[in-house]
């Protein structure tokens, strides 16, 4: 199963590609986390993303696209994955058919999870992570046993830094501008199943695999 994640910051795009990554024994690749990664590690690749980042701008295409195309080369992507905040532009999306052709495969499907924007600026404002195991919480949806604790290593939860409301305007700015257009994209080559993302996270989940089980009968 070759999936894509679409949706505004704050959608639930990590949150649900978890469950599905689990349900179909795929990777979840989200290339918000690679990034990251290599900020917190201090790779050269990190360096260049940095302002980027911060500021809550896209990292060049030419970057992102050569971090993905390595990371569907490891030999756990031959069997599948759910990719998360790629593609992020048209020029993306088309970056990511060209990489598939090369390989003889193709996507699945598209999920779209839609959620309004006064939700979304909610969401990321409360959206609390956890530094050491990359645990997702929020201080009122999902909020951790003891406060500002992770459940799973005990680590102090952080907010991360382009959450703050100042840097969320920007995110949903580009996200306008830049990766809406998308939806069009694979709208028009078939692949689109928007799904309405302001239901529980047990019942958006519930909603894709239902909508995915419904394309493989
Ligand atoms: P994205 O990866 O799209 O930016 P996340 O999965 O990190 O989004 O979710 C953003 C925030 O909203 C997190 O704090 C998460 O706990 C919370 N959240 C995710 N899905 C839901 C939902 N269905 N209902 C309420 N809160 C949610
Ligand atoms: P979100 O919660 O907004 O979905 P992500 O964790 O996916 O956040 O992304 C965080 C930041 O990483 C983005 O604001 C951007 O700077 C960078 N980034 C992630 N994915 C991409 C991409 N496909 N293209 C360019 N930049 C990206
Ligand atoms: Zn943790």
């Amino acid at each position: 199963m070759n999936l894509v994640l679409l949706g505004a910051p704050g959608a639930g795009k990590g949150t649900q590609a978890k469950y599905i990554a689990e349900y179909y024994h795929i990777p979840h690749i989200s290339t918000g986390d690679i990034f990251r990664r290599h900020l917190s590690e201090g790779t050269p690749l990190g360096q260049q993303a940095r302002t980027y980042m911060a500021e809550g701008k896209l990292v060049p295409d030419d970057i992102t696209d050569a971090m993905v195309d390595e990371r569907l080369r490891l030999p756990d992507a031959i069997r599948g994955f759910i990719l998360d905040g790629f593609p992020r532009n048209v020029n993306q999306g088309t970056a990511l058919e060209v990489m598939l052709a090369d390989r003889e495969r193709h996507l699945d499907a598209v999920i779209y999870i839609n959620v309004p924007r006064d939700v979304l600026i909610e969401r990321l404002v409360g959206r609390r992570v956890c530094p050491q195991c990359g645990a997702t919480y929020h201080v009122r949806f999902d909020p951790p046993k003891v406060d500002g604790i992770c459940n799973v290593c005990r680590s102090s939860l952080v907010q991360r830094p382009d959450d703050r409301l100042e840097t969320v305007a920007t995110r949903l700015s580009v996200y306008s501008e830049e990766t809406a257009p998308l939806t069009a994209f694979y709208q028009e080559r078939g692949n689109l199943l928007e799904i309405d993302g302001t239901k529980s996270v047990q019942s958006v989940y519930e909603a894709i695999i239902q909508r995915l089980g419904a394309r493989h009968d």
